[in-house]
C-alpha cells in the first residue's frame, strides 16, 4: 500500500522514499507525492533518482510511477523523487478553477444546464461536458467567465475535509458554494489561480456542449 502524501499536502513537490516494487517500466514507493491519473486529472510526471517519470497510475492500493525505459530500481532502495512542479501547479490551478466554473454554470444557465461528466484535465486545459436543453448562449458563457474571474480575484480560501462518516472521501469547499467530493489536487486560495478563459469546444454530441477552460 502506498501512502498518499499528495492528500496530506498537495504542495509537496519532492520526497525521499523507499522502493517497494519495481518491474518492467514502473516503480512503486512506500509513499508518494506523485498524483495518479484519476477523476479526470492527469497523472504527474517528473523524475525519480535520475529516471524520467512519464506518467503516474494507480493500481489498487499501489501507485505506479511509469519510467521512460526499464525501471532501474530494486526493492528497499532509497530514492529521491521530484514532480514536474510547474506542470502540476498549472493542473492544481486549472482543477480548482474547473470547480468554480461548475458552480457558476448552474447559477448562470439554471436548470437548462446539467453537468454530463467530471471533466478531463491536464496542464493545458480542462474540458467539461454539460447537457443543455437549449442552444448555448455565448453571451451567458462570457458572463460565466466574468463571474469566475471575479470569484478568483476575491481571494477565497479553499478548504478540504473528510466526508463525515468516511475515512477516505475528501470534500473540496469554497464559500459560498456547497462542498463537493473530490480527491484531486487544488490550490489553497482562489487568488493563486490567476485569470482564466472559457470557450466552447467541439460539440461532443446532441444536447451536449463542451466547455474548455484555460489559464489566461
Ligand atoms: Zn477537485
Amino acid at each position: 500500500m502506498t501512502i498518499l502524501l499528495f492528500r496530506l499536502d498537495p504542495y509537496m513537490g519532492e520526497l525521499d522514499a523507499a522502493v517497494t516494487r519495481a518491474e518492467d517500466n514502473f516503480v512503486v514507493l512506500d509513499g508518494t507525492c506523485f498524483f495518479p491519473q484519476g477523476g479526470g486529472q492527469a497523472g504527474d510526471t517528473g523524475e525519480i533518482s535520475g529516471s524520467k517519470i512519464v506518467d503516474t497510475l494507480s493500481d489498487g492500493e499501489e501507485i505506479c510511477h511509469i519510467t521512460e525505459g526499464a525501471a532501474p530500481f530494486k526493492p528497499g532502495q532509497l530514492v529521491h523523487g521530484a514532480i514536474d512542479w510547474q506542470r502540476r501547479y498549472r493542473i492544481m490551478r486549472l482543477h480548482s478553477a474547473s470547480h468554480l466554473v461548475y458552480y457558476v454554470m448552474q447559477e448562470v444557465f439554471g436548470d437548462s444546464c446539467r453537468p454530463a461528466s467530471s471533466g478531463m484535465l491536464d496542464d493545458v486545459k480542462d474540458r467539461s461536458d454539460y447537457l443543455f436543453d437549449e442552444p448555448l448562449d455565448r453571451g451567458r458563457l462570457a458572463l460565466v467567465e466574468d463571474r469566475v474571474n471575479h470569484l478568483i480575484a476575491n481571494g477565497l480560501p479553499i478548504t478540504h475535509s473528510l466526508e463525515p462518516g468516511s475515512k477516505e472521501r475528501l470534500l473540496w469547499r469554497v464559500a459560498p458554494f456547497p462542498a463537493m467530493a473530490c480527491g484531486g489536487t487544488h490550490v489553497r486560495n482562489t487568488a493563486e489561480i490567476g485569470r482564466v478563459s472559457l470557450r466552447r469546444g467541439s460539440k461532443p454530441g446532441r444536447g451536449r456542449e463542451r466547455i474548455e477552460l484555460t489559464l489566461a
